[in-house]
């Protein structure tokens, strides 16, 4: 049988920084473990149009659909913030994700011990948090029609569509209903089922998707601004979040800063399921491209590397491989190595990009 295949996208800013050290795990795996993938690489975003004019060619969208899981860094920087939007690094990005159809984001917010001083809440609050949000990401509002600002009597009106069909709702809460199954079996699904039509629907049918084929879960329903407050009054309550792409994005934002820093989030964003069974895929740090520390051997590797982790888990079955990287990490923060991102007041010596990636590789 062939090697599972990757496409690596690094893309700008420290996306190549904190792919080198993901290569290392990759090439690690090879050797140590016996485990090969066939690794091909190519351009997305601001390096992208500099080759090609465009940040994202046919040729690597084809290449996109056609591997196991597609890896990618970051895009963007200062350099591109004055080309037209239509072909903005961004726009890659955003056209991998349609055409891929990649409608169930995993934003997972785990807290490691070592660094639960670093939270903006109480070490007993985040101490142990292991949540995933799930969130729509390829409609409702950020996509539905009528959208646009358009003039009403002598004023402006600015118009955007809360949109969501049934089939819409209930692959998204599948694919949660799925990751429960893997984790501790419990979902919470959150809307405004008390003042939006598309959240009846929502609840409606995330409770018939449950009771017709997840009925072992054990699902809740929590209106999305009182999960707000619970998600920072006691997160641990929870394990599996479904939610809209709009509450999806304020919730896993809020639910990032429960566990430190930017530079240790990873992300996977997955679609309908291939041929193997296993959902298209795409994984990649929640962070950005940085451009005010790109060069210079500052970048937290980590959350790319726990990207990959969860490549190892989701796209390719491998969850023993994926948890040996993740202690692999949670051991080195335990043992005190830290990227600047990492440094508290107390101040200390932070390792460069490389040095992490070498210490992970060791533990
Ligand atoms: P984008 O629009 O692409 O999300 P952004 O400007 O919103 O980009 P980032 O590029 O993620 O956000 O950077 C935000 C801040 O976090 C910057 O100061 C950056 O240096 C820091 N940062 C982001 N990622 C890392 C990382 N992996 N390691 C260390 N610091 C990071
Ligand atoms: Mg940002």
């Amino acid at each position: 049988m062939a090697n599972p295949s990757i496409l690596i996208l690094a893309g700008d800013g420290i996306g190549p920084e904190v792919m080198a050290e993901v290569r290392k795990v990759i090439a690690w795996m090879g050797d140590k473990r016996g485990i090969a993938f066939d690794v091909s690489e190519d351009l997305v975003g601001g390096c992208a149009y500099d080759a090609h004019g465009t940040p994202l060619t046919d040729a690597t969208m084809a290449k996109a659909q056609a591997v196991d899981a597609v890896l990618l860094g970051a895009v963007g920087g200062p350099k591109y913030d004055k080309l037209d939007f239509s072909v903005k690094p961004e726009r890659g990005l955003l056209r991998l994700r349609k055409e891929m159809d990649l409608f169930s984001n995993l934003r997972p917010a785990q807290c490691f011990d070592a660094l639960a001083d670093f939270s903006s809440l109480k070490r007993e609050v985040v101490a142990g948090l292991d949540i995933v949000i799930v969130r729509e990401l390829t409609s409702g509002v950020y996509f539905g029609e009528p959208r646009g600002i358009f003039k009403e009597g002598n004023e402006r009106v600015g118009i955007n569509t809360q949109r969501y069909t049934e089939s819409e709702i209930a692959r998204v809460a599948k694919s949660a209903f799925e990751l429960a199954r893997r984790r501790s079996n419990k979902v919470c699904s959150m809307e405004k089922a008390n003042v939006m039509e598309s959240g009846i629907l929502w609840r409606e049918v995330v409770q018939e998707v449950h009771d017709r084929d997840y009925p072992d879960v054990q699902l809740s329903h929590m209106y999305a601004d009182a999960g707000a407050m619970q998600l920072c009054r006691w997160p641990k309550q929870f394990d599996v979040i479904v939610t809209d792409n709009l509450f999806g994005d304020l919730l896993s934002d809020a639910a990032a800063m429960l566990t430190g820093s930017l530079g240790m989030l990873p992300s996977a964003s997955l679609g309908a399921p291939m041929a193997n069974g296993r959902p298209k895929a795409l994984y990649e740090p929640v962070h950005g491209s940085a451009p005010d520390i790109a060069g210079q051997g500052k970048a937290n590797p980590i959350a790319c590397i726990l990207s990959f982790a969860m490549a190892l888990r989701y796209s390719f079955d491998l969850g023993d491989e994926a948890t040996r990287v993740e202690k692999a990490v949670e051991k080195v923060l335990a043992d005190g190595v830290r990227t600047a991102d990492l440094m508290g007041p107390e101040g200390g010596t932070p390792v460069t990009t490389g040095q992490m990636g070498d210490a992970i590789l060791a533990a």
